[in-house]
């Protein structure tokens, strides 16, 4: 299982298919992906592998903490995310080069969603703050 940015500069694989993943409806989410929440799939660091461009994988981490936020350098795309020691990761669901397998399954941070986009009756549980399990967040921040 592959993915890539934009320019393709950067390229990396999954040794194993993900089984998770939901949609973050933060602030920060809106911020960097310039869209009403970020789809991504949680997986466990130890199975992504970057093939190609580690020197344009650039990162942020905001002060108040949260997991980096990394992008392609060059063409800007988002790309994972990870915490500090990458054992924990979350791909950009729009990395993939292919189907990830792996749909939404929940949505979390729903009480920052954006004015402009109505969450959709999809069905999926809704997470008003972090999603439960995660224990992480606050204040409308998704560490991830
Ligand atoms: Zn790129
Ligand atoms: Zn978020």
């Amino acid at each position: 299982m592959t993915g890539r940015c934009l320019c393709g500069g950067v390229r990396f694989e999954l040794t194993e298919p993900p089984t998770e993943a939901g949609y973050c409806h933060c602030t920060r989410c809106q911020r960097r992906t310039g869209t009403a929440s970020s789809a991504q799939a949680r997986i466990d660091g130890a199975t992504f592998r970057l093939l190609a461009g580690a020197d344009l994988v650039a990162g942020w981490r905001h002060p108040d903490g949260g997991f980096e936020k990394c992008f392609c350098r060059f063409c800007g795309a988002h790309l994972f995310s990870r915490n500090e020691d990458g054992s924990q990761m979350s791909i950009r669901l729009s990395a993939f080069d292919g189907d990830p397998g792996v749909r939404p399954m929940w949505r979390a941070f729903t009480n920052y969603a954006a004015a402009w986009e109505p969450i959709p009756d999809d069905g999926l549980p809704r997470f008003p703050e972090a999603k439960a399990r995660d224990g992480m967040g606050g204040a409308g921040f998704e560490p991830a």
